[in-house]
């Protein structure tokens, strides 16, 4: 990797390649809610992108890689989940992502290969999330809002986007909603916007915002 980048740069690589990968275009006003800061700093920091060719931005102002912001993202992305899977040895498993996004800017070529060896090449993070170029290891898990009452599941993957909300994992990883849990649905209720699901005999009801993110094998 011969590209420097500050980690605010590789924390806007990550966030659009997220969104590039789910097919979801990203503006700069959810870039700006995601990041938490001001519209102007958003702005001003995609212009020095484009300049140091990472990006590009279309005509409805979303940002999208180059082959080298591509490239770049990739790296920062794998960092990352291999910094989770790491840690996951000492910390519990709603508190990696928190901690690994600040080893990722830090990991060598060197340690990014002496972990992928060590973690014998894992296809996704421990919250299932897929390394860069294994997507197709994700592909057949659906969200929680496309089940039905009755079904019975396995939790496979919490998105990234949920992954940032530590409140959000705390409460999840307390209600044993984590990939690897069996959970039963008892109801999907589009007019309340609500999923409830059985956990090992205790109810759990979660808001669509929250269940479009968590995806399940069937
Ligand atoms: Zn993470
Ligand atoms: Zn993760």
């Amino acid at each position: 990797m011969t590209i420097k980048a500050s980690a605010t740069i590789e924390d806007y690589l990550g966030l659009i390649y997220i969104s590039e990968r789910d097919g979801e275009a990203i503006t700069g006003t959810r870039l700006a809610e995601l990041l938490a800061v001001s519209a102007p700093t958003v702005t001003n920091t995609l212009k020095r992108m484009v300049r140091d060719g990472l990006i590009t931005m279309d005509v409805n102002h979303s940002p999208h890689l180059t082959p080298q912001g591509d490239q770049h993202a990739r790296t920062v992305m794998r960092r990352h989940m291999l910094a989770e899977w790491m840690l996951i040895r000492m910390l519990s498993w709603s508190k990696v992502h928190h901690e690994a996004h600040e080893f990722e800017h830090t990991i060598s070529d060197e340690v990014e290969t002496a972990l992928l060896l060590d973690l014998n090449q894992p296809e996704t993070c421990p919250h299932g999330n897929p390394m860069p170029g294994h997507e197709a290891a994700v592909a057949s898990w659906v969200p929680l809002t496309k089940l039905h009452a009755g079904d019975c599941v396995t939790i496979r993957r919490i998105h990234e986007l949920a992954e940032d909300i530590p409140e959000l994992l705390a409460y999840l990883e307390e209600k044993r909603i984590e990939p690897g849990e069996k959970v039963k649905v008892v109801d999907v209720l589009p007019f309340n916007q609500t999923v409830t699901l059985d956990v090992q005999n205790s109810l759990v009801t979660l808001g669509f915002a929250t269940a479009k993110q968590i995806f399940v094998e069937l």
